[in-house]
């Protein structure tokens, strides 16, 4: 391979230790600390109250952001809203090419942005972080290149009746955003919503801020003041006064059920729609024709230990059938420990730490009550791992739990983290069925080779996204959501931008009687 001058910077980029990495990040949440992106640059907020933001690897504070209140809402709302008229009559094409040079903008730096997104999600860089920049920058692009796909119909009339709709913007749309993957996430929001010709503000969560503010700081170097704008504060005020604020006329929100539920009764009170990305607890399940290598491979890569399994698709209810059981669980447990658990900025990561302790100490309470459970057994993991130098993170091994009722709230509830349940069955009847039983829907795997009972699965599975025999991620082309409590509306693809981006006018121009 040749190594141009900018290959050459990246690898001395990739070259620094995982000390320099964070010395730099932290030098990063530093200087973006108390400050929100609005008016076109990074500024100071209007209040002074502040959220700390701690290292989930080691517990020591990197910053804090401003704890924006009611004042801050409306004064970057209302900013939004004067910039979105213009922005909406940019020809879409013009808003196209804007977006595609901040994407190639945030690609120059994208091994900043994903080293600061390590920092504080605790997402191992070489395995998430960096990738997930890429991905941000990838669904940028798509979006950037839609300017041609916000069409309407013409619909056929009474002779000299010309009827058609146009597809229009909608002003300001409200996105907040978890922690989880924060760089994927507010591509997966801005791309669609400042295409379709909509301002943004984004509220990020309280436990990973800073990434995202620099994606918006970088973002301003391209767009109209305005445009896209991002504040930090909590849920319950900043969250809730974005949704709640008049000038927002559309919310997208990815999160937890709970706060879904509780953002749909807020948007319920002024009538705007709401694209809500929310929970899994998702099914994987192993048909005895399956090639028991490749299942044991595809239960790994849904653990989705790359975050911790802090994944809302993550396939947390593994269905092995009992004729391969013993071979495909086995090979999973050998594997597991081969994941090395470390310092989220060191290149050798393959599994970083928790986000929070609350959130370690919810998986423990999970892994406790299985313990608890009479018949259910510990397969591996179920401690924290002792990470030299890194005494005080939020660390937490693999963890594989067998012999649990379906009743069990460690079979019901969204955990996230990595720990998932493992079943043996015989019935693909009474699989399918328990497969189904939650108030959950967002995704499912089948592995099997035989296609009418995958066919017959893809049918009969209640989730908004399905695969057989793999388990990956959806690309920026089609489309992703859930069923059930699981959510409302769709993200990614072309379809999603136009329907939950766009409201549609009817026209009907009546030509007859005109002068000649
Ligand atoms: P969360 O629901 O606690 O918080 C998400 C965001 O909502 C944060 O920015 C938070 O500040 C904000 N928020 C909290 N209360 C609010 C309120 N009352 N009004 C407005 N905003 C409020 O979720 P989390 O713990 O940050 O993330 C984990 C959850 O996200 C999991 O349930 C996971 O499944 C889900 N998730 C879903 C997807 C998906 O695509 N379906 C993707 C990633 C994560």
């Amino acid at each position: 391979m040749t190594i141009s001058p900018e290959t050459a910077v990246h690898e001395v980029r990739r070259g620094r230790s995982s000390q320099e990495r964070t010395a730099a990040a932290c030098g990063e949440a530093r200087r973006l600390s108390g400050r929100i992106v609005a008016n076109g640059t990074l500024r100071a907020a209007l209040t002074d109250r502040t959220i700390e933001v701690e290292n989930p690897a080691t517990g020591a504070g990197i910053g804090a952001v401003p704890r924006c209140g009611r004042e801050d809402v409306d004064a970057v709302v209302s900013l939004a809203h004067t910039a979105w008229r213009a922005w909406s009559r940019r020809p879409a094409r013009e808003r196209g090419a804007l977006l595609m040079r901040a994407a190639d903008r945030l690609e120059e730096e994208s091994e900043a942005l994903a080293c600061l997104s390590a920092l504080e999600t605790g997402n191992a860089l070489a395995t998430q972080a960096r990738g997930e920049a890429a991905t941000m920058v990838d669904i940028l692009r798509f979006f950037a290149g839609l300017g041609g796909e916000l069409k309407g119909q013409t619909v056929p009339a009474a002779p000299g009746v010309f009827q058609y709709t146009r597809r229009e913007s909608m002003g300001v749309v409200g996105a907040i955003i978890p922690w989880n993957a924060p760089l994927m996430q507010t591509a997966s929001k801005i791309g669609p919503a400042l295409m379709a010709g909509n301002t943004v503000l984004l509220k990020p969560a309280e436990q990973a801020p800073f990434a995202v503010l620099r994606i918006f700081e970088i973002l301003q170097e391209v767009l109209p003041e305005g445009v896209a704008n991002c504040l930090t504060g909590l849920g319950e005020e900043a969250g809730r006064f974005l949704v709640e604020h008049p000038l927002v006329r559309k919310i997208t929100f990815t999160g937890s059920t709970g706060v879904g539920a509780e953002i749909l009764r807020g948007a319920a009170g002024k009538i705007v729609p709401v694209t809500a990305e929310l929970g899994g607890k998702n099914p994987n399940i192993v048909m005895p024709d399956a090639d028991p290598r490749r299942a044991a491979d595809g239960i790994l890569r849904g653990l989705r230990l790359q975050r911790q399994g802090q994944s809302c698709s993550a396939g947390t209810r593994i269905y092995i059938h009992d004729d391969i059981y013993d071979t495909v669980i086995d090979r999973v447990i050998e594997a597991i420990p081969a994941f090395r658990i470390g310092d989220p900025l060191d290149e050798r990561t393959q599994v970083g730490a928790i986000i929070s302790r609350e959130q370690l100490a919810r998986i423990e309470r999970y892994v406790g009550l299985a313990r608890d459970t009479a018949g259910a057994s510990i397969l591996c993991g179920g401690k924290r791992p002792v990470v030299q130098g890194f005494e005080n993170g939020n660390f937490y091994t693999t963890t594989l739990i067998e012999g649990l009722p379906v009743s069990s709230e460690v079979c019901r509830d969204e955990i996230f983290g990595p720990v998932a349940t493992v079943a043996r069955w015989h019935d693909f009847e009474e699989v399918l069925a328990e497969a189904n039983d939650t108030n959950f829907g967002l995704a499912a795997v089948i592995w099997t080779q035989n296609l009418a009972r995958a066919l017959d699965f893809v049918d009969r599975i209640e989730a908004g996204f399905v695969q057989v025999n793999q388990f990956s991620v959806a690309e920026a082309n089609i489309e992703y959501g859930g069923a059930k409590m699981s959510g409302m509306g769709r993200e990614l693809s072309v379809e999603s931008m136009v329907q939950h981006f766009t409201w549609s006018k009817t026209v009907l121009i009546n030509g007859n009687g005109a002068e000649e």
